[in-house]
Protein backbone atom coordinates (compact mmCIF):
# COMPACT_ATOMS: atom_id res chain seq x y z
CA UNK A 1 0.00 0.00 0.00
CA UNK A 2 1.42 3.68 -0.77
CA UNK A 3 1.94 5.91 1.85
CA UNK A 4 0.20 8.73 1.91
CA UNK A 5 3.00 11.16 3.21
CA UNK A 6 6.62 10.98 4.50
CA UNK A 7 5.66 11.85 7.72
CA UNK A 8 2.31 12.15 10.02
CA UNK A 9 2.41 14.21 12.75
CA UNK A 10 -0.55 14.33 15.73
CA UNK A 11 -1.11 17.76 16.92
CA UNK A 12 -0.94 21.14 15.27
CA UNK A 13 -0.35 23.04 17.77
CA UNK A 14 3.51 24.74 18.06
CA UNK A 15 5.69 21.70 18.27
CA UNK A 16 3.45 20.27 15.74
CA UNK A 17 3.87 23.39 12.77
CA UNK A 18 7.42 23.82 13.61
CA UNK A 19 8.05 19.44 13.12
CA UNK A 20 5.72 19.83 10.15
CA UNK A 21 7.41 23.33 8.65
CA UNK A 22 10.77 21.17 9.04
CA UNK A 23 9.82 18.16 7.31
CA UNK A 24 8.78 20.14 4.18
CA UNK A 25 11.45 22.51 4.18
CA UNK A 26 13.43 19.44 3.51
CA UNK A 27 11.52 17.58 0.61
CA UNK A 28 8.97 15.58 2.39
CA UNK A 29 5.58 15.27 2.27
CA UNK A 30 3.80 15.34 5.63
CA UNK A 31 0.38 15.46 6.89
CA UNK A 32 -0.96 16.82 9.98
CA UNK A 33 -3.93 15.71 12.08
CA UNK A 34 -6.06 17.78 14.51
CA UNK A 35 -9.13 16.63 16.35
CA UNK A 36 -9.79 20.15 16.53
CA UNK A 37 -10.77 22.50 13.75
CA UNK A 38 -9.15 24.72 11.43
CA UNK A 39 -9.89 27.67 13.76
CA UNK A 40 -7.68 26.22 16.62
CA UNK A 41 -4.43 25.88 14.52
CA UNK A 42 -1.37 26.80 16.93
CA UNK A 43 -3.07 24.85 20.12
CA UNK A 44 -2.24 26.30 23.50
CA UNK A 45 0.83 28.55 21.90
CA UNK A 46 -2.25 31.22 20.26
CA UNK A 47 -2.82 31.76 23.90
CA UNK A 48 0.33 32.15 25.57
CA UNK A 49 2.22 35.40 25.99
CA UNK A 50 4.50 34.67 24.12
CA UNK A 51 7.21 34.31 26.61
CA UNK A 52 10.67 32.78 25.70
CA UNK A 53 13.76 32.00 27.60
CA UNK A 54 16.78 33.43 25.80
CA UNK A 55 20.52 33.55 27.14
CA UNK A 56 22.93 36.65 26.48
CA UNK A 57 20.71 38.11 23.97
CA UNK A 58 21.06 41.40 22.63
CA UNK A 59 18.15 42.73 24.84
CA UNK A 60 19.71 41.38 27.67
CA UNK A 61 22.71 43.36 27.19
CA UNK A 62 20.99 46.80 26.70
CA UNK A 63 19.70 46.58 29.82
CA UNK A 64 22.65 45.60 31.30
CA UNK A 65 21.65 42.52 32.10
CA UNK A 66 25.07 40.21 32.05
CA UNK A 67 24.24 36.47 31.40
CA UNK A 68 26.05 33.44 29.56
CA UNK A 69 25.40 29.96 28.98
CA UNK A 70 27.46 28.92 32.07
CA UNK A 71 25.09 30.88 34.64
CA UNK A 72 22.09 29.82 32.80
CA UNK A 73 22.86 25.84 32.74
CA UNK A 74 23.87 26.35 36.31
CA UNK A 75 20.22 28.32 37.00
CA UNK A 76 18.81 25.16 34.91
CA UNK A 77 20.16 22.52 36.95
CA UNK A 78 19.70 24.09 40.25
CA UNK A 79 15.86 24.34 38.92
CA UNK A 80 15.84 20.70 37.51
CA UNK A 81 16.81 19.08 40.58
CA UNK A 82 17.28 16.05 37.85
CA UNK A 83 17.86 12.95 40.80
CA UNK A 84 16.80 9.92 39.08
CA UNK A 85 17.74 7.21 36.43
CA UNK A 86 15.17 8.21 33.65
CA UNK A 87 16.67 11.41 33.56
CA UNK A 88 19.87 10.40 31.43
CA UNK A 89 17.99 12.08 28.37
CA UNK A 90 16.12 14.69 30.00
CA UNK A 91 19.39 16.38 31.62
CA UNK A 92 21.21 16.05 27.87
CA UNK A 93 18.22 17.90 26.69
CA UNK A 94 18.71 20.57 29.38
CA UNK A 95 22.31 20.84 28.64
CA UNK A 96 21.69 21.09 24.34
CA UNK A 97 18.24 23.39 25.15
CA UNK A 98 20.40 26.07 27.36
CA UNK A 99 22.68 25.97 24.34
CA UNK A 100 19.98 26.58 22.24
CA UNK A 101 18.44 29.49 23.83
CA UNK A 102 22.39 30.92 24.00
CA UNK A 103 22.78 30.49 20.36
CA UNK A 104 20.85 30.13 17.65
CA UNK A 105 17.64 30.39 18.96
CA UNK A 106 17.02 34.06 18.63
CA UNK A 107 18.52 34.66 14.68
CA UNK A 108 16.53 31.59 13.92
CA UNK A 109 13.50 33.02 14.78
CA UNK A 110 14.13 36.69 13.79
CA UNK A 111 15.20 35.18 10.23
CA UNK A 112 11.35 34.35 9.78
CA UNK A 113 10.45 37.56 11.34
CA UNK A 114 10.40 37.29 15.05
CA UNK A 115 10.42 39.97 17.11
CA UNK A 116 11.06 40.73 21.23
CA UNK A 117 9.40 43.65 23.27
CA UNK A 118 12.79 45.50 24.54
CA UNK A 119 11.75 44.73 28.21
CA UNK A 120 13.50 41.44 29.50
CA UNK A 121 10.91 40.25 32.65
CA UNK A 122 12.47 38.14 35.25
CA UNK A 123 10.65 35.42 36.30
CA UNK A 124 11.01 32.50 39.01
CA UNK A 125 13.71 34.92 41.12
CA UNK A 126 14.24 32.11 43.44
CA UNK A 127 15.26 33.45 46.97
CA UNK A 128 17.39 30.36 48.01
CA UNK A 129 21.76 30.08 47.20
CA UNK A 130 23.01 30.17 43.81
CA UNK A 131 23.01 26.41 42.99
CA UNK A 132 19.29 26.80 43.43
CA UNK A 133 16.14 27.05 42.01
CA UNK A 134 15.49 30.57 40.00
CA UNK A 135 16.69 32.49 37.26
CA UNK A 136 19.99 35.23 38.66
CA UNK A 137 18.78 37.37 35.91
CA UNK A 138 15.73 38.68 34.30
CA UNK A 139 15.22 35.96 31.17
CA UNK A 140 11.71 35.92 29.87
CA UNK A 141 11.53 37.71 26.23
CA UNK A 142 8.23 38.52 25.36
CA UNK A 143 7.15 37.58 22.16
CA UNK A 144 6.08 41.67 20.21
CA UNK A 145 2.96 40.03 19.27
CA UNK A 146 2.79 37.58 22.19
CA UNK A 147 1.64 34.09 21.48
CA UNK A 148 -0.10 34.87 17.91
CA UNK A 149 3.06 36.41 16.98
CA UNK A 150 4.91 32.78 17.90
CA UNK A 151 2.43 31.29 15.92
CA UNK A 152 2.63 33.22 12.82
CA UNK A 153 6.19 31.97 11.42
CA UNK A 154 5.79 28.57 11.66
CA UNK A 155 1.88 29.24 10.13
CA UNK A 156 2.92 31.48 7.40
CA UNK A 157 5.30 28.39 6.16
CA UNK A 158 3.19 25.48 6.91
CA UNK A 159 0.95 27.21 4.28
CA UNK A 160 3.16 27.98 1.91
CA UNK A 161 3.86 24.11 1.99
CA UNK A 162 0.47 23.22 1.83
CA UNK A 163 0.27 25.85 -1.17
CA UNK A 164 3.22 24.04 -2.75
CA UNK A 165 1.50 20.45 -1.94
CA UNK A 166 3.99 19.31 0.56
CA UNK A 167 1.76 19.41 3.27
CA UNK A 168 -1.53 18.66 3.97
CA UNK A 169 -4.11 19.43 6.94
CA UNK A 170 -6.92 17.13 8.48
CA UNK A 171 -8.90 18.83 10.94
CA UNK A 172 -11.23 17.62 12.88
CA UNK A 173 -9.54 14.30 12.96
CA UNK A 174 -8.99 12.40 16.02
CA UNK A 175 -6.30 9.88 16.45
CA UNK A 176 -7.54 7.21 18.43
CA UNK A 177 -4.77 4.48 17.91
CA UNK A 178 -0.83 4.09 16.58
CA UNK A 179 -0.30 1.24 13.46
CA UNK A 180 2.64 -0.70 13.98
CA UNK A 181 3.76 -3.54 11.83
CA UNK A 182 6.87 -5.81 12.39
CA UNK A 183 7.44 -3.41 15.40
CA UNK A 184 7.79 -0.45 13.46
CA UNK A 185 5.25 2.84 13.85
CA UNK A 186 3.71 3.12 10.16
CA UNK A 187 0.47 5.18 10.69
CA UNK A 188 -2.19 6.15 12.94
CA UNK A 189 -6.18 5.13 12.60
CA UNK A 190 -9.10 7.34 14.19
CA UNK A 191 -12.08 9.40 14.57
CA UNK A 192 -13.55 12.00 12.19
CA UNK A 193 -15.43 14.24 13.90
CA UNK A 194 -18.35 16.20 13.16
CA UNK A 195 -17.70 19.72 11.41
CA UNK A 196 -17.93 22.54 14.27
CA UNK A 197 -17.18 26.35 13.31
CA UNK A 198 -17.32 27.08 17.55
CA UNK A 199 -14.73 30.18 18.01
CA UNK A 200 -11.16 29.01 19.14
CA UNK A 201 -10.59 27.74 22.25
CA UNK A 202 -14.52 27.20 23.28
CA UNK A 203 -14.98 23.16 23.29
CA UNK A 204 -15.71 21.19 20.18
CA UNK A 205 -18.40 18.68 19.61
CA UNK A 206 -17.14 15.00 20.01
CA UNK A 207 -19.71 13.35 17.58
CA UNK A 208 -17.85 10.65 15.21
CA UNK A 209 -18.85 10.70 11.66
CA UNK A 210 -16.65 8.54 10.23
CA UNK A 211 -13.31 6.63 10.25
CA UNK A 212 -9.92 6.71 8.82
CA UNK A 213 -6.29 5.65 8.30
CA UNK A 214 -3.16 7.41 7.63
CA UNK A 215 0.04 5.38 6.58
CA UNK A 216 3.51 7.09 6.53
CA UNK A 217 7.48 6.17 6.89
CA UNK A 218 7.08 7.67 10.63
CA UNK A 219 4.93 9.51 13.28
CA UNK A 220 5.30 12.36 15.31
CA UNK A 221 2.93 12.57 18.46
CA UNK A 222 3.19 15.92 18.90
CA UNK A 223 -0.59 16.20 21.19
CA UNK A 224 0.17 18.69 23.94
CA UNK A 225 0.22 17.94 28.03
CA UNK A 226 -2.72 16.79 30.31
CA UNK A 227 -3.83 19.97 31.97
CA UNK A 228 -7.42 20.05 30.63
CA UNK A 229 -8.11 16.92 32.21
CA UNK A 230 -8.29 17.18 36.34
CA UNK A 231 -8.95 13.79 36.66
CA UNK A 232 -5.27 13.04 35.03
CA UNK A 233 -4.19 15.74 36.79
CA UNK A 234 -5.22 14.62 40.02
CA UNK A 235 -4.61 11.01 39.17
CA UNK A 236 -0.62 11.79 38.50
CA UNK A 237 -0.40 14.06 41.52
CA UNK A 238 2.83 13.68 43.41
CA UNK A 239 2.56 13.02 47.21
CA UNK A 240 5.41 15.65 47.84
CA UNK A 241 2.86 18.36 46.92
CA UNK A 242 0.26 17.01 49.59
CA UNK A 243 -3.12 16.24 48.54
CA UNK A 244 -4.58 17.01 44.83
CA UNK A 245 -5.95 20.25 45.23
CA UNK A 246 -10.06 19.68 45.24
CA UNK A 247 -10.67 23.09 43.63
CA UNK A 248 -8.98 23.54 40.00
CA UNK A 249 -9.44 26.31 37.34
CA UNK A 250 -7.99 25.46 34.03
CA UNK A 251 -5.24 27.07 32.44
CA UNK A 252 -5.44 25.53 28.90
CA UNK A 253 -8.34 24.62 26.65
CA UNK A 254 -10.65 21.43 27.23
CA UNK A 255 -8.36 20.19 23.92
CA UNK A 256 -5.23 19.38 26.41
CA UNK A 257 -6.78 16.54 27.08
CA UNK A 258 -3.98 13.82 27.75
CA UNK A 259 -5.78 11.60 25.73
CA UNK A 260 -3.13 10.21 22.83
CA UNK A 261 -0.76 10.33 26.09
CA UNK A 262 -2.89 7.03 26.90
CA UNK A 263 -3.27 5.72 23.24
CA UNK A 264 0.55 6.31 22.70
CA UNK A 265 1.72 4.53 26.18
CA UNK A 266 -0.55 1.91 25.04
CA UNK A 267 1.23 1.09 21.67
CA UNK A 268 4.71 0.38 23.67
CA UNK A 269 5.98 4.02 24.44
CA UNK A 270 7.90 4.99 27.54
CA UNK A 271 6.34 7.43 29.34
CA UNK A 272 8.47 9.21 32.19
CA UNK A 273 8.16 11.62 35.07
CA UNK A 274 4.41 11.59 34.61
CA UNK A 275 4.25 13.01 38.31
CA UNK A 276 6.43 16.09 37.33
CA UNK A 277 3.97 18.75 36.26
CA UNK A 278 3.82 22.91 36.66
CA UNK A 279 0.59 24.81 38.16
CA UNK A 280 0.23 27.49 39.20
CA UNK A 281 -0.95 29.38 42.40
CA UNK A 282 -1.68 32.63 40.90
CA UNK A 283 -5.13 31.69 39.28
CA UNK A 284 -8.10 33.59 38.92
CA UNK A 285 -11.56 32.25 37.40
CA UNK A 286 -12.12 34.66 34.45
CA UNK A 287 -15.31 37.13 34.50
CA UNK A 288 -15.07 35.99 30.50
CA UNK A 289 -14.40 32.17 29.73
CA UNK A 290 -13.37 30.66 27.15
CA UNK A 291 -13.01 27.13 28.08
CA UNK A 292 -14.41 25.23 30.62
CA UNK A 293 -13.28 26.39 34.29
CA UNK A 294 -11.23 29.19 32.54
CA UNK A 295 -8.57 30.60 35.27
CA UNK A 296 -5.99 32.86 34.26
CA UNK A 297 -2.21 33.33 36.20
CA UNK A 298 -1.41 36.72 37.49
CA UNK A 299 2.08 37.44 36.77
CA UNK A 300 2.85 39.07 39.80
CA UNK A 301 5.76 41.59 40.44
CA UNK A 302 7.41 40.71 43.95
CA UNK A 303 5.24 43.72 46.62
CA UNK A 304 1.99 42.13 47.07
CA UNK A 305 1.70 40.39 50.28
CA UNK A 306 0.74 37.22 50.32
CA UNK A 307 -1.29 34.99 53.05
CA UNK A 308 -2.24 31.67 52.97
CA UNK A 309 -6.32 30.72 53.73
CA UNK A 310 -5.72 31.21 57.55
CA UNK A 311 -3.85 34.51 57.37
CA UNK A 312 -0.01 34.08 57.83
CA UNK A 313 1.85 35.51 55.92
CA UNK A 314 3.85 33.10 52.99
CA UNK A 315 7.57 31.90 54.71
CA UNK A 316 10.29 33.43 53.08
CA UNK A 317 11.23 33.41 50.34
CA UNK A 318 7.60 32.36 48.75
CA UNK A 319 7.30 35.96 47.66
CA UNK A 320 5.43 36.13 44.36
CA UNK A 321 7.35 35.48 41.22
CA UNK A 322 9.52 33.33 43.77
CA UNK A 323 9.13 29.76 43.42
CA UNK A 324 5.70 28.51 41.88
CA UNK A 325 6.09 24.95 43.24
CA UNK A 326 7.82 26.06 46.49
CA UNK A 327 4.34 27.99 46.67
CA UNK A 328 2.00 24.98 45.72
CA UNK A 329 3.50 22.69 48.23
CA UNK A 330 3.31 25.42 51.01
CA UNK A 331 -0.13 26.07 49.95
CA UNK A 332 -1.13 22.56 49.91
CA UNK A 333 0.63 21.30 53.36
CA UNK A 334 -1.76 24.12 54.69
CA UNK A 335 -4.94 21.77 54.35
CA UNK A 336 -6.58 24.35 51.44
CA UNK A 337 -6.32 25.09 48.13
CA UNK A 338 -6.50 29.16 48.16
CA UNK A 339 -4.24 31.90 49.46
CA UNK A 340 -4.55 35.76 49.34
CA UNK A 341 -2.94 38.23 47.78
CA UNK A 342 -3.54 41.91 49.73
CA UNK A 343 -2.22 45.11 47.78
CA UNK A 344 -2.22 48.50 46.96
CA UNK A 345 -3.73 50.34 44.04
CA UNK A 346 -0.28 51.45 43.23
CA UNK A 347 0.64 48.16 43.17
CA UNK A 348 -1.32 46.50 41.15
CA UNK A 349 -1.03 49.46 38.30
CA UNK A 350 2.93 48.64 38.31
CA UNK A 351 2.75 44.89 39.17
CA UNK A 352 0.09 42.81 37.79
CA UNK A 353 0.18 41.22 34.57
CA UNK A 354 -2.06 38.45 33.35
CA UNK A 355 -1.17 35.70 31.30
CA UNK A 356 -2.35 35.15 27.72
CA UNK A 357 -2.58 36.36 24.71
CA UNK A 358 -6.21 37.83 24.76
CA UNK A 359 -5.19 39.15 28.19
CA UNK A 360 -2.67 41.75 26.28
CA UNK A 361 -3.98 43.33 23.92
CA UNK A 362 -0.76 46.07 23.93
CA UNK A 363 1.25 43.51 23.09
CA UNK A 364 -0.82 41.45 21.06
CA UNK A 365 -1.82 44.07 19.04
CA UNK A 366 1.85 45.11 18.91
CA UNK A 367 0.27 48.66 19.49
CA UNK A 368 3.75 50.87 20.91
CA UNK A 369 1.75 53.59 22.23
CA UNK A 370 -0.96 51.06 24.19
CA UNK A 371 2.37 48.88 24.96
CA UNK A 372 3.81 52.56 26.50
CA UNK A 373 0.56 53.39 28.82
CA UNK A 374 1.86 50.99 31.06
CA UNK A 375 4.20 52.70 32.59
CA UNK A 376 2.69 55.71 32.30
CA UNK A 377 -0.90 55.59 32.62
CA UNK A 378 -2.83 56.10 36.36
CA UNK A 379 -5.09 53.01 35.99
CA UNK A 380 -3.32 49.41 35.73
CA UNK A 381 -3.89 48.04 31.77
CA UNK A 382 -7.38 47.59 31.02
CA UNK A 383 -7.84 44.28 31.10
CA UNK A 384 -6.36 44.22 34.93
CA UNK A 385 -8.88 46.78 35.56
CA UNK A 386 -11.68 44.78 34.34
CA UNK A 387 -10.76 42.00 36.23
CA UNK A 388 -10.74 44.49 39.35
CA UNK A 389 -13.94 45.43 38.58
CA UNK A 390 -15.56 42.11 37.67
CA UNK A 391 -13.60 39.53 38.72
CA UNK A 392 -15.27 36.56 41.34
CA UNK A 393 -11.99 36.51 43.05
CA UNK A 394 -11.18 40.50 43.53
CA UNK A 395 -11.91 42.76 46.55
CA UNK A 396 -11.95 46.37 46.68
CA UNK A 397 -11.99 48.08 49.77
CA UNK A 398 -10.75 51.29 51.08
CA UNK A 399 -9.96 50.11 54.88
CA UNK A 400 -8.72 46.75 56.08
CA UNK A 401 -11.67 46.00 58.46
CA UNK A 402 -13.87 45.63 55.39
CA UNK A 403 -11.56 43.98 53.83
CA UNK A 404 -11.09 41.05 55.76
CA UNK A 405 -14.44 40.80 55.53
CA UNK A 406 -15.08 40.42 52.21
CA UNK A 407 -12.37 38.03 52.37
CA UNK A 408 -14.08 36.21 54.93
CA UNK A 409 -17.83 36.20 53.27
CA UNK A 410 -15.93 35.01 50.27
CA UNK A 411 -13.90 32.46 50.56
CA UNK A 412 -17.12 31.66 54.04
CA UNK A 413 -14.19 29.57 55.70
CA UNK A 414 -14.19 33.14 58.46
CA UNK A 415 -10.52 31.92 59.00
CA UNK A 416 -9.28 35.11 58.91
CA UNK A 417 -8.81 37.48 62.08
CA UNK A 418 -8.26 41.10 61.03
CA UNK A 419 -6.10 42.06 64.04
CA UNK A 420 -3.65 39.24 62.49
CA UNK A 421 -3.48 40.42 59.70
CA UNK A 422 -3.22 44.25 60.56
CA UNK A 423 -0.62 42.98 62.87
CA UNK A 424 1.65 41.25 60.25
CA UNK A 425 0.81 44.14 57.25
CA UNK A 426 1.93 46.93 59.89
CA UNK A 427 5.01 45.18 60.91
CA UNK A 428 6.33 44.96 57.27
CA UNK A 429 5.05 48.37 56.79
CA UNK A 430 7.06 49.78 59.34
CA UNK A 431 10.63 48.35 57.54
CA UNK A 432 9.70 50.60 54.21
CA UNK A 433 11.38 53.77 55.55
CA UNK A 434 15.09 52.38 54.85
CA UNK A 435 16.96 51.09 52.18
CA UNK A 436 18.37 48.17 54.54
CA UNK A 437 16.27 46.33 56.20
CA UNK A 438 15.21 43.11 57.76
CA UNK A 439 12.43 41.84 55.87
CA UNK A 440 13.43 39.72 53.10
CA UNK A 441 10.43 40.44 50.61
CA UNK A 442 11.26 44.34 51.55
CA UNK A 443 14.88 43.54 50.31
CA UNK A 444 13.28 41.67 47.11
CA UNK A 445 12.14 44.62 46.29
CA UNK A 446 15.28 47.31 46.35
CA UNK A 447 16.46 44.47 44.69
CA UNK A 448 14.40 44.19 41.78
CA UNK A 449 14.17 47.73 41.67
CA UNK A 450 18.10 48.34 40.98
CA UNK A 451 17.00 46.22 37.89
CA UNK A 452 16.00 49.05 35.07
CA UNK A 453 13.22 47.07 33.33
CA UNK A 454 11.72 46.58 37.04
CA UNK A 455 11.77 50.02 38.34
CA UNK A 456 9.98 51.01 34.47
CA UNK A 457 7.68 48.49 34.47
CA UNK A 458 7.41 45.61 37.27
CA UNK A 459 7.84 47.00 40.69
CA UNK A 460 6.19 49.81 42.57
CA UNK A 461 7.96 52.24 44.44
CA UNK A 462 8.30 51.16 48.13
CA UNK A 463 5.05 52.42 50.13
CA UNK A 464 3.22 51.02 52.57
CA UNK A 465 0.46 49.09 52.43
CA UNK A 466 -1.48 50.31 54.60
CA UNK A 467 -1.15 54.31 53.18
CA UNK A 468 -4.35 55.94 52.19
CA UNK A 469 -2.54 57.60 49.40
CA UNK A 470 -1.79 54.43 47.81
CA UNK A 471 -5.57 52.74 48.46
CA UNK A 472 -7.84 51.26 47.97
CA UNK A 473 -6.42 48.20 49.43
CA UNK A 474 -7.03 44.97 47.11
CA UNK A 475 -7.68 41.12 48.18
CA UNK A 476 -7.51 38.57 45.55
CA UNK A 477 -8.23 35.14 45.88
CA UNK A 478 -5.65 33.12 44.30
CA UNK A 479 -6.84 29.57 43.37
CA UNK A 480 -4.92 26.47 42.08
CA UNK A 481 -4.83 26.80 38.30
CA UNK A 482 -3.60 23.67 36.15
CA UNK A 483 -0.83 24.30 33.12
CA UNK A 484 2.19 22.50 32.14
CA UNK A 485 2.56 18.42 31.85
CA UNK A 486 6.39 18.22 32.41
CA UNK A 487 7.00 14.79 32.32
CA UNK A 488 6.43 12.97 28.93
CA UNK A 489 7.64 10.48 26.12
CA UNK A 490 11.33 9.44 26.91
CA UNK A 491 13.28 10.64 23.74
CA UNK A 492 16.95 10.71 22.22
CA UNK A 493 17.85 14.06 20.92
CA UNK A 494 16.55 13.22 17.35
CA UNK A 495 12.92 13.11 19.28
CA UNK A 496 12.93 9.38 18.76
CA UNK A 497 10.72 7.00 21.52
CA UNK A 498 12.15 4.94 23.82
CA UNK A 499 9.68 1.63 24.24
CA UNK A 500 8.94 0.22 27.70
CA UNK A 501 11.46 -2.55 26.63
CA UNK A 502 14.54 0.67 26.57
CA UNK A 503 14.59 -0.03 23.10
CA UNK A 504 13.82 2.81 20.72
CA UNK A 505 10.81 2.08 18.43
CA UNK A 506 11.33 2.61 14.96
CA UNK A 507 8.83 5.46 13.33
CA UNK A 508 7.89 7.07 16.03
CA UNK A 509 8.77 10.17 17.14
CA UNK A 510 7.88 12.65 19.85
CA UNK A 511 7.83 16.90 20.66
CA UNK A 512 6.53 19.74 22.65
CA UNK A 513 4.54 18.94 25.92
CA UNK A 514 3.79 15.12 24.78
CA UNK A 515 7.67 14.68 25.07
CA UNK A 516 7.66 16.56 28.38
CA UNK A 517 8.98 19.20 25.72
CA UNK A 518 11.99 17.16 24.81
CA UNK A 519 13.69 13.78 26.00
CA UNK A 520 10.45 12.89 28.63
CA UNK A 521 11.20 15.87 31.09
CA UNK A 522 13.88 18.84 30.31
CA UNK A 523 12.87 20.76 33.31
CA UNK A 524 13.45 18.28 35.45
CA UNK A 525 11.23 19.24 38.57
CA UNK A 526 10.80 23.01 38.16
CA UNK A 527 11.03 25.65 35.28
CA UNK A 528 12.62 29.13 34.62
CA UNK A 529 9.82 29.92 32.33
CA UNK A 530 9.32 30.54 28.66
CA UNK A 531 10.88 26.83 28.50
CA UNK A 532 7.67 25.84 27.34
CA UNK A 533 7.50 27.54 23.55
CA UNK A 534 10.90 27.29 23.00
CA UNK A 535 11.07 23.65 24.14
CA UNK A 536 8.54 23.21 21.20
CA UNK A 537 10.48 25.00 19.00
CA UNK A 538 13.95 22.78 19.47
CA UNK A 539 11.97 19.25 20.26
CA UNK A 540 10.00 19.90 17.43
CA UNK A 541 12.06 20.96 15.16
CA UNK A 542 14.78 18.01 16.09
CA UNK A 543 11.89 15.64 15.36
CA UNK A 544 10.99 17.22 12.65
CA UNK A 545 14.65 17.30 10.86
CA UNK A 546 14.96 13.88 12.19
CA UNK A 547 11.80 12.20 10.79
CA UNK A 548 12.40 13.89 7.42
CA UNK A 549 15.95 13.05 7.24
CA UNK A 550 14.69 8.83 8.62
CA UNK A 551 12.19 8.79 5.72
C1 LIG B 1 -2.53 31.00 28.54
C2 LIG B 1 -1.20 30.36 28.31
C3 LIG B 1 -0.05 31.11 28.46
C4 LIG B 1 1.19 30.51 28.20
N1 LIG B 1 2.31 31.31 28.23
C5 LIG B 1 3.51 30.75 27.93
C6 LIG B 1 4.67 31.57 27.84
O1 LIG B 1 4.62 32.79 27.96
N2 LIG B 1 5.86 30.95 27.60
C7 LIG B 1 5.98 29.60 27.41
O2 LIG B 1 7.09 29.11 27.20
N3 LIG B 1 4.87 28.81 27.45
C8 LIG B 1 3.65 29.35 27.68
N4 LIG B 1 2.54 28.57 27.67
C9 LIG B 1 2.69 27.12 27.44
C10 LIG B 1 2.79 26.76 25.96
O3 LIG B 1 1.93 27.58 25.20
C11 LIG B 1 2.40 25.29 25.73
O4 LIG B 1 3.07 24.46 26.64
C12 LIG B 1 2.76 24.86 24.31
O5 LIG B 1 2.18 25.74 23.37
C13 LIG B 1 2.30 23.42 24.04
O6 LIG B 1 2.42 23.16 22.66
P1 LIG B 1 2.23 21.69 22.04
O7 LIG B 1 2.37 21.85 20.57
O8 LIG B 1 3.13 20.73 22.72
O9 LIG B 1 0.75 21.25 22.44
P2 LIG B 1 -0.69 21.92 22.15
O10 LIG B 1 -0.60 23.37 21.92
O11 LIG B 1 -1.57 21.45 23.25
O12 LIG B 1 -1.15 21.27 20.79
C14 LIG B 1 -1.51 19.92 20.71
C15 LIG B 1 -2.50 19.72 19.58
O13 LIG B 1 -2.75 18.32 19.46
C16 LIG B 1 -4.12 18.10 19.21
N5 LIG B 1 -4.44 16.72 19.64
C17 LIG B 1 -4.37 16.21 20.89
N6 LIG B 1 -4.74 14.92 20.89
C18 LIG B 1 -5.05 14.60 19.61
C19 LIG B 1 -5.51 13.41 18.97
N7 LIG B 1 -5.73 12.28 19.64
N8 LIG B 1 -5.74 13.44 17.63
C20 LIG B 1 -5.54 14.59 16.92
N9 LIG B 1 -5.11 15.74 17.48
C21 LIG B 1 -4.86 15.75 18.81
C22 LIG B 1 -4.81 19.18 20.02
O14 LIG B 1 -6.10 19.43 19.50
C23 LIG B 1 -3.86 20.37 19.84
O15 LIG B 1 -4.20 21.16 18.74
C24 LIG B 1 1.28 29.13 27.88
C25 LIG B 1 0.11 28.37 27.75
C26 LIG B 1 -1.14 28.98 27.93
C27 LIG B 1 -2.37 28.15 27.72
Amino acid sequence: MADDADVIVVGGGLAGLVAATEIADAGKRVIVVDQEGEQSLGGQAFWSFGGLFLVNSPEQRRLGIRDSFDLALQDWMGSAGFDREEDLWPRRWAEAYVAFAAGEKREWLRAMGHRIFPVVGWAERGGYDAMSHGNSVPRFHVTWGTGPGIVEPFERRARDAQANGMLTFRFRHRVDALSIVNGTVDGVSGSILEPDDVERGKSSSRKVTGEFTLNAQAVIVASGGIGGNHDLVRQNWPKRLGEPPSNMISGVPEHVDGRMIGITEAAGARLINRDRMWHYVEGIRNWSSIWPRHGIRILPGPSSMWFDASGRRLPSPLFPGSDTLGQLQYIMSTGYDYSWFVLTQSIIKKEFALSGSEQNPDLTGKSWLMTAKRATNKGAPAPVEAFKSKGADFIVRDNLGDLVSAMNALAGDHLLKPEYLKAQIEARDREIENPYVKDTQVMNIHNARRYIGDRLIRTARPHRILDPAHGPLIAVKLNILTRKTLGGFETDLDSRVFGSDGKIMPGLYAAGEAAGFGGGGVHGYRSLEGTFLGGCLFSGRNAGRAAAKAS
